[in-house]
């Protein structure tokens, strides 16, 4: 290897990407970001940031201004989807921010985005850069661009998501399961609600095959979103932006409570996504490639804890590359994934069984979590 720093290049400009990217920054090492969306854009999803996730976003600098204009709640409620009956009232607000430092943060995706994006210099991101091939040699890991592009790096970070083409290149080609169940969501104006006052800042509403989750996502409750899960074997679409018929989740929610109702009441569009998920894979790296976030542990979405375990990745990869690690990357990669796996199986499985807080639940080993100075396996 030559005196100069190796070069990296991070496949995937998302929660993840961005993280790693900023993460390395912050110890000397510059990265370059292909991403395949021409731009990015305020999607209307909320996104939960436990406490694990905010130490993270704190370490890189932009809590504080996430926390200016998210929502913090005062607690986090699950009820019985008819009675209304509270299963678990678990305080957070003050009572989070004592017990762990930083605050329980609710908020919109875009924002959370948008401050990642502030943390990472616009010039070091290739837009428009669809990933369609990679290969990797003693002289290097070539990427090749669906735009006819290509690039060669030292070593390559793979944030691409759920159906990440580099795990695919790493280890076969085999689809995510989908796990025959979608999430309806949307955030939209809470002036809608015509003066509906809601019981709870923030809740899920547990029925029998189906759950809602509903909360504020800016401090001034001026915005609502909420998210579902319900039994649909037949769409298979993961999109962002895949729209849904208002009605049809209406119908899907008739047997629930007021408070459900009248946000579905009051909401005037909807986006939809289908639910997949992943088994642990035998290995998340090769060489000089890694896999990190989705790309290696997709979870379902109800523990709300897909993006804060990219976060806790960005950190403790870039932990596992600084110093020595640069010096033998594929050696820092396994480090990073034995840091890492057995937290992300344990809550892949845990996410798997959709029980979380539905009862009164200890969830210091989720919140409690810190990546900045958690034990990492020797080098
Ligand atoms: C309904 C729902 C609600 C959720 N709520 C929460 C929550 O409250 N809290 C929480 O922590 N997590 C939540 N999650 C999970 C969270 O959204 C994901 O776990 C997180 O986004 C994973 O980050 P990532 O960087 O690995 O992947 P992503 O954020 O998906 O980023 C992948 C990036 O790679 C890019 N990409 C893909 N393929 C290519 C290619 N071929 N070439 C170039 N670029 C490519 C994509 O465009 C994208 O920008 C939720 C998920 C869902 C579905």
């Amino acid at each position: 290897m030559s005196t100069s720093q190796p070069t990296i290049a991070i496949v995937g400009a998302g929660i993840g990407g961005l993280a790693v990217s900023a993460c390395l920054r912050k110890r000397g090492i510059e990265t370059t970001i292909y991403e395949q969306a021409p731009a990015f854009a305020r999607i209307g999803a909320g996104i939960q940031m436990s406490p694990n996730a905010m130490r993270v976003l704190y370490g890189i600098g932009v809590g504080e201004f996430i926390r200016r204009t998210a929502f913090e709640p005062p607690h986090w409620r699950n009820r019985d989807y008819d009675t209304g009956n509270l299963t678990n009232d678990h305080p957070l607000g003050p009572d989070a921010f004592d017990r762990y430092g930083v605050p329980y943060i609710l908020m919109h995706r875009g924002d959370l985005h948008a401050a990642l994006h502030g943390a990472v210099p616009e010039e070091t991101i290739c837009y428009a850069h669809t990933l369609v091939g990679i290969d990797q040699n003693d002289s290097g890991v070539t990427l090749s661009f669906e735009n006819g592009e290509a690039v060669k790096y030292d070593a390559v970070i793979a944030s691409d998501g759920v159906h990440s083409p580099v795990r695919d290149w790493m280890l076969g080609a085999e689809d995510a399961h989908f796990t025959g169940r979608l999430a309806y969501r949307t955030a939209f104006p809470a002036s809608q609600m015509n003066g509906y006052k809601l019981m709870d800042d923030s809740a899920k509403w547990w029925g029998p095959d189906r759950h809602i989750v509903i909360y504020y996502v800016t401090r001034n409750r001026d915005e609502i979103y909420f998210t579902t899960s319900q039994p649909e074997p037949d769409f298979q679409v993961e999109s962002w932006s895949a729209t849904g018929d208002v009605n049809e989740l209406r119908d899907a929610f008739s047997e629930f409570h007021d408070d459900v109702r009248s946000v579905l009441g009051a909401c005037q569009a909807v986006h939809k996504w289908a639910i997949f998920e992943r088994d642990p894979l035998p290995t998340w790296n090769d060489g000089n490639v890694t896999l990190m976030g989705d790309a290696c542990h997709p979870m379902t979405p109800y523990m709300a804890q897909g993006a804060a375990n990219a976060l806790e990745d960005a950190v403790v990869l870039s932990r596992c590359l600084e110093g020595g690690g640069l010096e033998d990357i594929p050696s820092a990669f396994q480090r990073f994934e034995a840091a890492r796996k057995p937290r992300t199986t344990k809550v892949q499985a845990t996410s798997h069984k959709n029980e979380f807080m539905r009862e009164k639940t200890d969830p210091d080993w989720v919140y409690g979590y810190d990546a900045w100075s958690v034990e990492l396996p020797s080098p």
